[in-house]
């Protein structure tokens, strides 16, 4: 089984204008809208059967909504994340809200909410979260990340969370460390109950083949997951990476989809 653990879709009246906020933010143009036809014809294409959907909520009033619509969108091909942000007033009641209608994971991103995910105020969603729930967070900066902006997304901040959750299933986003392969290296890669994804949009060839062969080889074969930022990334082109590294072909296999299906039990 093909799965991207990183993908991010918007309703389609508002997707447009999401997919050209994110191109302007990023500086290069998406493969194609993030609309939920506009997936799963991508994922058609590529021959991925399932697309983690990633909930994110700038603010706080937008969580119930986000949640409710990714609710809404759960099938065969896309399974969503619930987004949960640091300012809600009960944050493990929505924990238990998404688990009660069939989410099996949340997206936790720091930079955009503005919290450290080892703050103690966090804890009582990872108490929530529990052995089941799988979380993936954003781990790294921007590449806009200014000199002395926050870092509230460092590794060794997610490092922080994962020693002190070690069953909490974690996926560290972006090689656990987006523009911050060093520090990654450092703090999470080859460390345990942590997994990684392959996410590095525009495409994750931009990391060469001989860092991600060696991040992989360090961090553990079972322990990284395919993943694109879609639609900021072409599955097709991000897989047929993975596919021209020189690792066995069970390896790639369990990169493209068996991890992930293992950890979140699709
Ligand atoms: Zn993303």
């Amino acid at each position: 089984m093909r799965v991207d653990v990183h993908t991010h879709v918007y309703p389609d009246r508002i997707a447009e204008v999401i997919t050209g906020i994110m191109e302007r933010d990023f500086g290069y143009d998406a493969v194609t809208t993030g609309t939920v036809d506009g997936v799963k014809s991508h994922m058609r294409d590529s021959g991925v059967d399932k697309s983690i959907v990633l909930g994110v909520a700038e603010r706080v009033d937008q969580v119930r909504g986000i949640n409710d619509w990714l609710i809404s969108i759960q099938d065969d091909m896309l399974v969503p994340f619930g987004a949960i942000h640091p300012d809600l007033e009960d944050m493990p009641g929505e924990v238990r809200l998404l688990r009660e209608n069939g989410i099996k994971g949340i997206k936790l991103h720091p930079i955009m909410n503005q919290f450290y995910p080892d703050d103690p105020k966090m804890f009582p969603v990872y108490e929530e979260m529990g052995e089941n729930m799988v979380l993936e967070i954003h781990s790294g900066k921007w590449p806009h990340t200014k000199p002395g902006d926050p870092l509230y997304a460092a590794p060794e901040r997610v490092m922080n969370v994962v020693r002190r959750f070690p069953k909490l299933k974690v996926i560290a986003l972006h090689l656990g460390g987006f523009y911050m392969l060093d520090e990654a290296e450092r703090e999470l890669i080859g460390r345990e109950n942590v997994l990684i994804d392959t996410t590095w949009p525009p495409s994750v060839k931009e990391v060469g083949i001989k860092t991600l062969t060696t991040i992989i080889n360090k961090h553990g074969i079972n322990k990284v997951c395919f993943g694109t930022d879609f639609p900021l990334a072409s599955q097709t082109v991000d897989a047929e990476f993975i596919d021209s590294l020189a690792i066995t072909d069970t390896d790639k296999e369990k990169i493209l989809g068996e991890n992930a299906r293992e950890l979140i039990g699709l």
